[in-house]
């Protein structure tokens, strides 16, 4: 099965891509859970690396093509692929190029941070924009902290991937809150960096959201499951105890950006806190 996957949002079509798998070492993408719960929900592999995707989304409300997040870096080299196991069995252009889409057609990028698992795509293999014709949504605070990146942050900052678009004036640099077109907003989920964002599309009651790496993946809903790679994880924690709750409330159908095997999930309440649970097709 392809993994480009629909959802009907109101009046919103709604898709899940991807630009393929990679991994990250198990301890650091679940910070201070012990392996031993961990790797229950995400087996590890020989180098205690656990699977994950890139999983870009595009949504058609009004018109308007809004792609957020565009996927995995893709010039790094055959050293790079290997640390990260990178395959690309899918490419975000391929997604569009099913639905009759090409990078021209993008009305918006929402850039919900520049690390280089989420911004891959902004530039193409010439090191030009990709998407010519678009505005690319990024908070102030973290095209701040791209450009001055220090020890702890720098692995994950790619100049390539975001110095063209802003040599070509495509940023739409936002601050906070704010709304893209009219049910679609960016909404600020600190912790994982300070000016990370998400998205919430909401359309005729129906709420979807887009988590960025506040929740990675579908495994990562309880409160503790914060991520070692989190530069502030109690910062993260404040901002799930803010919107869970809230999402939950809503029925919100949930988009993680690397759950290998889910696209679109339900917030679930149990005695112990939230897990997200697949939706049926
Ligand atoms: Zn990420």
């Amino acid at each position: 099965m392809p993994w480009l996957q629909h959802k009907r949002v109101g009046a919103a079509d709604v898709y899940s891509l991807t630009d393929g798998l990679f991994r990250l070492d198990g301890g650091s993408m679940f910070g201070s859970v012990p392996k031993v719960l961990w790797e229950k929900v995400a087996p590890a592999d020989e180098d205690n690396r656990i699977q994950l995707r890139s999983n870009p989304l595009l949504i058609q409300l009004g018109g308007r093509n809004i792609l957020v997040d565009t996927g995995f870096w893709d010039r790094g080299g055959e050293k790079f692929d290997q640390m990260y196991a990178v395959e690309r069995d899918e490419t975000t252009f391929r997604g569009l190029g099913e639905l009759g889409l090409s990078p021209d057609d993008i009305h918006y990028v929402i850039n919900t941070h520049l690390h280089f698992d989420h911004c891959g795509r902004n530039t193409s293999l010439l090191g030009e924009p990709t998407f010519q014709n678009a505005r690319h949504i990024v908070q102030r605070q973290e095209l701040h902290d791209a450009t001055h990146p220090h020890e702890r942050s720098r692995a994950s900052y790619i100049p390539e991937t975001f110095v063209p678009v802003m040599e070509a004036d495509l940023f739409d640099v936002v601050e906070g809150e704010t709304e893209i077109v009219p049910g679609v907003k960016v909404l600020p989920l600190p912790g994982h960096n300070l000016g990370q964002q998400g998205v919430v599309l909401e359309s005729e009651g129906e709420v979807l959201v887009y988590t960025a790496d506040l929740l990675a993946t579908t495994a990562h809903a309880p409160y503790p499951y914060v991520m070692g790679f989190d530069l502030y994880p109690v910062t993260c924690l404040e901002t799930r105890k803010k919107y869970l709750p809230q999402w939950h409330e809503q029925h919100a159908i949930i988009c993680t950006p690397h759950d290998p095997n889910v696209a679109f999930a339900r917030l679930v309440e149990g005695r112990r806190g939230y897990t997200l649970e697949k939706m049926e097709e």
